[in-house]
């Protein structure tokens, strides 16, 4: 029988195997070296590379290319071009240059710049990442690109993603060589874990909540939630096993490699997992992912949820974003070695992260930062907002006997010199996952844990190598100048953990105690968006970014007044959604209600002296609370007809007023829906919506 993953895997992608057939052998080293060095392509290989790209496409049936790229929005974007360019004698000319293939112009003006772009030079232009492959979906060439305005500001994802990934290649090969190790580059790995809910399509079409804003706005909790744990793992219903089987396939076809999909602990909720890759190539992927899981959804009549917190009262979604670095021949770096070596290298690593986020522990909370994961984030379900790192019991023991000198473990002292003696083999910490800290290390990779589910990984990503970079960099210029190696890193490494060690913790992050805890250790607690954005700008993390050449200062200003915009613009919408549902819907539908109560009253007294109990009593207490809801929406309309800016003191306000209120509304609201017949009320119930999927 035809293997199904043999057949289809990367059978739509411009992938090396395609390149090696189809380019001429001088043309395919070029590309190559461009995609190891990052090294710009001369215009007579582009065109090459062009003409077979081509070539190719027009055989898989594309009609169009466009340069596929991720604003700011959170979402990819593409313009379309047909490759048709005129005709000859009746038959078409298909054209696709070098330079449209490098280099493409789009009218930016619609895609969110903070400022960056002046409205008289409106474009932006699109730049080819060639060390992302170009794919086909439907009928349409993508090649993945670069977004930028016309002064060379990114106005994308990947572009900082890109730059960070350079600048870590930098400094961390410095390093190692300082340990000797020679290599072709270093690069950062992740695999994003994905997580959705999926709904019935039908239902959704009848949520202007969802519609509006992906998330629902009201909704009273149904009889039976998580509570059971029965849905973990539990057997994938089959509805959903044929959207997973189809999804599947249609990612192997665009060379993502999807390999775990499973129910999550929420019902409805669902995780899909890839096998890691390069930073860049993931990110793009996990783009590519979230789109697929739509279009694949729509198909089999659900609706995919993206949103970080579609159900109140049910766990939300999160993206863990799984995090490595490796050398460019494939050793894993955050894999704990078997020679005094490797480990000394191992533990110089480590503290270069436990510094990193220890330092820029505000970075971290920024990069996934939105009023979609400000639910999520400190609620009892995801890590909470305070950045902190778990390094389990048995590594952290480690360190405590490095910096101490001190028992390991009560067993034997453990006196390790770095550099000369090897680490106590540490069992891998599969088992106590301590799901409540937001950045684990898991054995060999860490694992940021807060990243939303609609959110890009190239922000965290970014944010992750650059401050690794930056304090490798420190490292580097420390361990260079030493007249002893292994004197100055047994005294770094002692030193960094020291100081440090207030970012470790292996406890509850949930619990109340640790916010204390946390707060006594110094560390940030930024509870929401607007509370750790502004932090961006904070001097010493302007300073990184332009010492570590990722971001310059204006970029970051934009990047600001965009997550600030963001914000201001989704809460808004959530105020004027639900202001809309509860005058045209949710009000009327008791007033329908109470009025058949009424009738019901009036037909049965005027038969026989009866008492109605049940009306009468829901005619009161609804009216009552339909009283009551009204002045709380009419109090949110006001409030909200008062804010409409996007700077930070609006931000401020969305947060500590109508978000208020908007929780105030949605009180009443939901209890009025436990009161009103189910066929009067106006919208699928959370039980439905959960739990109807066969
Ligand atoms: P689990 O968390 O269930 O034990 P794994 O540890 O295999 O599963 O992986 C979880 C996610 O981490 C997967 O997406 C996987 O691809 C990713 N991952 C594994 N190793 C690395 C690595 N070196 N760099 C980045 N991501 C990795
Ligand atoms: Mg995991």
């Amino acid at each position: 029988m035809a293997n199904i993953i043999l057949e289809t895997f990367g059978s739509a992608v411009f992938n090396d195997r395609v390149m090696r057939e189809r380019l001429p052998v001088d043309a395919y080293e070029a590309l190559k070296k461009t995609m190891e060095t990052g090294r710009p392509l001369d215009s007579g290989v582009a065109n090459k590379v062009a003409a077979a790209m081509r070539d190719w496409a027009l055989e898989q049936g594309a009609t169009h290319f466009t340069h596929w790229f991720q604003p700011l929005t959170g979402i990819t974007a593409e313009k379309h071009d047909s490759f048709l360019s005129g005709s000859r004698g009746g038959s078409p000319i298909m054209e696709f240059k070098g330079k449209e293939l490098i280099k493409g112009e789009t009218d930016g003006s619609s895609f969110p710049s903070g400022g960056l772009r002046a409205t008289f030079e409106a474009r932006g232009y699109t730049a080819w990442d060639p060390t992302s492959y170009a794919f086909i979906k439907e009928n349409t060439l993508c090649i993945p690109t670069a977004f930028c305005s016309y002064s060379g500001d990114a106005l994308d994802t990947k572009t900082p993603l890109l730059r960070s990934m350079e600048a870590l290649n930098r400094s961390a090969s410095r390093v190692l060589k300082l340990f000797g190790v020679e290599t072709k580059g270093i690069i950062s790995t992740c695999g994003p874990e994905q997580e959705y809910f999926l709904i019935d399509r039908d239902m959704y079409a009848r949520r202007k909540d969802l519609i509006y804003t992906g998330r629902t706005l009201y909704g009273a909790k149904p009889p039976k939630g998580q509570e059971l744990d029965d849905h973990y793992y539990g057997m994938i219903r089959s509805r959903v096993q044929e959207f997973m089987r189809d999804l599947d396939r249609e990612l192997w076809r665009v060379g993502v490699m999807v390999k775990t999909e499973h129910n999550e602990v929420a019902p409805a909720q669902h995780e899909l997992a890839p096998i890691y890759n390069t930073a860049n190539i993931a990110s793009d992927h996990n783009q590519l992912t979230m789109e697929l899981l739509r279009k694949v959804a729509h198909k089999h009549g659900f609706k995919a949820l993206l949103h970080e917190k579609p159900f109140e009262g049910i766990n939300g979604s999160g993206k863990h974003d799984n995090w490595s670095i490796s050398t460019a021949e494939g050793a894993n770096l955050f894999e704990p070695g078997s020679t005094p070596r490797e480990n000394a290298q191992f533990l110089l690593l480590l503290c270069a992260v436990i510094k990193g986020v220890n330092e820029y522990q505000d970075l971290l909370r920024i990069s996934v930062a939105s009023a979609g994961n400000d639910h999520r984030l400190g609620a009892n379900e995801a890590p909470p907002a305070i950045i902190s790192m778990f390094l389990g019991d048995e590594l952290t023991a480690i360190l405590d006997s490095i910096v101490e000198g001190s028992e390991y473990e009560g067993k034997k002292r453990l006196d390790i010199e770095i550099g000369v003696d090897v680490l106590p083999h540490f069992p891998r910490d599969t088992t106590d996952r301590n799901r409540t800290s937001p950045f684990a290390f898991t054995g060999n990779k860490f694992e940021f844990r807060s990243p939303g589910s609609s959110a890009s990984i190239a922000i965290p990503t970014t944010m992750l190598n650059t401050i690794l970079a930056d304090e490798l960099d420190r490292f580097y210029n420390e361990l260079s100048g030493a007249e002893n190696f292994n004197e100055a890193l047994d005294e770094l490494i002692r030193r960094t953990i020291t100081e440090n060690r207030a970012i470790l913790f292996n406890g509850d992050g949930y619990s109340e105690e640790w916010v204390k805890e946390a707060e006594r250790r110094g560390l940030h607690n930024l509870r929401t968006t607007p509370d750790a954005l502004p932090h961006l700008l904070d001097p010493e993390n302007v300073a990184l970014f332009e010492r570590q050449g990722v971001f310059s200062r204006t970029e970051l200003e934009s990047r600001y007044h965009i997550y600030l915009e963001n914000y201001c613009k989704m809460i808004h919408i959530e105020a004027l959604t639900m202001i809309e549902m509860a005058k045209k819907d949710i009000l009327p539908a008791v007033s329908t209600y109470v009025r058949k109560m009424s009738e019901v009253v009036s037909c049965a007294r005027s038969i026989a002296d009866v008492e109605c109990g049940f009306e009468v009593d829901m005619i009161k207490r609804l009216t009552s609370l339909s009283t009551d809801m009204y002045k709380k929406m009419q109090n949110l309309e006001q409030l909200s007809e008062s804010c409409g800016g996007i700077e930070q003191r609006d931000a401020d306000r969305f947060r500590d007023v109508i978000i208020p209120a908007m929780s105030e509304l949605r009180a009443v609201a939901d209890e009025i829906e436990t009161l009103v017949g189910e066929k009067y009320w106006p919208y699928p119930t959370y039980g439905r919506m959960l739990f109807a999927v066969e």
